[in-house]
């Protein structure tokens, strides 16, 4: 089996060193796999993605030295894909119509009685007439997977399914997150939905990543088993941190790419802050 892995940044920023070991540490692997590297455009925050961060990754990865298989996926063009891999949940009954606010989300979550469990959201379809009466008003609403539907369809499979990564073969937690968002009114994907049908159609087997992402592993093993789609192996890399020790993000301008090459910084020396 051919390895093949990717790299899948979200335009909302300039692409900064976190990025770099990112992408590197994948490209690196396929290399050394004589594997294939894919480039996917996570473009789903339309509100934030903007074309010249867009531009702006192609360059940077360029200048990187980091070659990509064409063509890049751009998540944004295929919304009919995420609506039919949601339509396939919605008809098996796994996902239900959440109408709840941000707000008694959050009230809901403090309200329920904690065990060793994170505090995450978990809840249930209205009954149909009010359901049907809210959707009559208009009102918005988020489609959430639902883990109970999830541990009745799967039955015992639910609490066997397991993901490897680095560390081993680990035995998952697919209700870690909750009833996560999967889909909204009149938009059909979330990350994670379309991040998990995307890994599927590229033929992804390694999905390399930031340990910030181990935790949506459980789900995504979930939703895999959920859609009938094969499991990746996970590499979670560590972070890059700042100064302060902190994680780096889009804001940490002075760590972009483009700043870093803008000051004299070349490809090697990227490399070599990075230990890749
Ligand atoms: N688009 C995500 C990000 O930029 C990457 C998600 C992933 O690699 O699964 O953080």
């Amino acid at each position: 089996m051919t390895f093949v892995t990717r790299f899948a940044p979200s335009p909302t920023g300039l692409l900064h060193l976190g990025h770099a070991f990112s992408a590197l540490t994948a490209f690196d692997a396929a290399r050394a796999a004589d594997g294939c590297f894919v480039l996917r455009i996570e473009d789903l925050d339309q509100g934030r993605a903007r074309p010249e961060f867009e531009a702006a990754i192609f360059e940077d990865l360029a200048w990187l030295g980091l070659e990509w298989e064409q063509k890049v996926r751009r998540q944004s063009e295929h919304m009919a894909e995420y609506e039919s891999a949601l339509a396939k949940l919605i008809e098996r009954n796994l996902v239900y119509r959440c109408f709840r606010t941000r707000r008694e989300i959050a009230e809901a979550i403090a309200a329920a009685p904690h065990g060793e469990e994170a505090e995450v959201f978990v809840g249930e379809a209205l009954p149909p007439e009010e359901e049907q009466t809210r959707l009559e008003a208009g009102e918005a609403y988020a489609w959430r997977l639902s883990q109970k539907k999830a541990r009745a369809v799967l039955g015992p499979a639910y609490f066997t399914l397991v993901f490897q990564d680095e560390t081993g073969l680990t035995r998952a937690e697919p209700g870690k997150l909750g009833d996560v968002v999967l889909a909204r009114k009149e938009f059909p994907a979330s990350y994670h939905l379309a991040s998990v049908w995307d890994d599927a159609l590229a033929g992804v087997t390694h999905v390399i990543r930031g340990e910030d992402l181990r935790e949506s592993a459980h789900l995504h093993v979930l939703l895999q088993k959920l859609l009938e789609l094969p499991p990746p192996i996970y590499r979670h890399h560590h972070l890059v941190l700042d100064e302060d020790g902190k994680r780096l993000a889009k804001r940490n301008d002075a760590l972009s790419l483009k700043a870093l090459r803008e000051a004299g910084k070349t490809p090697r020396d990227i490399r070599d802050m990075l230990g890749v």
